[in-house]
């Protein structure tokens, strides 16, 4: 194509031609155009050109905030699944909670102890949203539930941060209690003190020594010189030593009231102060004192009190 000035170059009324001239032997093209045409022609192309930019620059634009929306969107899912994972963790945990404090109780009641007077931590069920997917189709139709749960989460963290102490509290008190049962216990003779036939029960007899009525104290349990006495519970050793009808004598304070008397002794094998254990060895069967034959006298008293034995001792 040649642009080519026609006419003077006088400026307005100038015209100009394209000539298309084919590569053969075929008559050449010609257009005329006038300076006008082709000064509004280059206008519109430079708007053209500019629109086309802007267009293209809007739609880059569009296309970001598009990205943009989706990640939000995306974001506002993963928070929502978030939302619902927590108040199902919580629902949880006020369950795992409730049962402490259910176990609590149920131990109190097997230990025949006062009730726990705990908050119970009632688990507030979060509407048992199912799967996240349909909790987030159901949240998105229902705008306010999301908010809803929130807030419920939020209650139930309240009331989990209040039965906290107060459980474990009552569990503390609950460890006490068990701890002084264990001790008391520990502390009640419930051991055969020797192993042997009952020869003579508690309470009122004939006496071996002539035969009057008295009242036997304890019970005496037959056994060959030398046979191991055991301490029938735990304890602190308040007596051992010879003390007159009793002859060589053991005498335990097992402490909560109780003591036990272990009598005729061959040999002692403790001493005063000592601190000894249920099943532990205190002396060995022997025929001291106001004996007849080998046998331990064993007596259990109750502040001090003599009781039957045998209600404390083992069919
Ligand atoms: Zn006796």
């Amino acid at each position: 194509m040649h642009p080519k000035p026609k006419g003077p170059s006088s400026g307005l009324g100038q015209e100009f031609t394209i000539m298309i001239i084919p590569h053969c032997h075929e008559e050449p093209y010609a257009f005329r155009l006038s300076q006008r045409w082709v000064q509004w022609t280059g206008i519109a192309l430079i708007v053209l050109l500019l629109s086309s930019i802007s267009l293209v620059y809007s739609l880059r634009q569009t296309k970001l905030q598009l990205a943009t929306y989706h990640g939000l969107l995306a974001e506002n899912r993963q928070q929502q699944e978030h939302i619902l994972f927590l108040a199902r963790q919580t629902t949880e945990l006020q369950g795992q909670l409730a049962e402490i404090q259910a176990l609590d109780n149920s131990i109190r009641t097997m230990m025949r102890l006062t009730p726990a007077s705990v908050t119970a931590a009632v688990a507030r069920p979060t509407e048992n949203p199912g799967t996240a997917r349909e909790a987030r189709l159901s949240l998105l139709n229902r705008g306010t539930s999301l908010a809803a749960t929130i807030l419920r989460t939020q209650q139930n963290i309240e009331e989990i941060k209040e039965a906290i102490p107060e459980t474990e509290e009552s569990l503390q008190d609950l460890e006490r209690k068990v701890e002084l049962q264990r001790r008391r216990e520990a502390a009640t003779p419930s051991l055969w003190p020797t192993s042997g036939d009952v020869t003579s029960g508690f309470g009122r007899r004939r006496s071996p020594f002539g035969g009057s009525w008295e009242h036997h104290e304890g019970v005496d349990i037959a056994a060959p010189r030398g046979t191991s006495v055991f301490a029938a519970a735990n304890g602190i050793v308040r007596v051992a030593g010879w003390n007159g009808g009793y002859g060589n004598v053991v005498f335990i304070d097992h402490g909560f009231g109780m003591s036990t008397v272990y009598a005729h002794l061959h040999r002692i094998s403790v001493r005063v102060g000592q601190q000894v254990t249920k099943g532990q060895q205190v002396g060995l069967v022997g025929s001291t004192g106001r004996s007849t034959a080998p046998h331990l006298h064993y007596e259990v008293r109750v502040n001090g009190q003599a009781v039957n034995p045998l209600r404390f001792l083992p069919e």
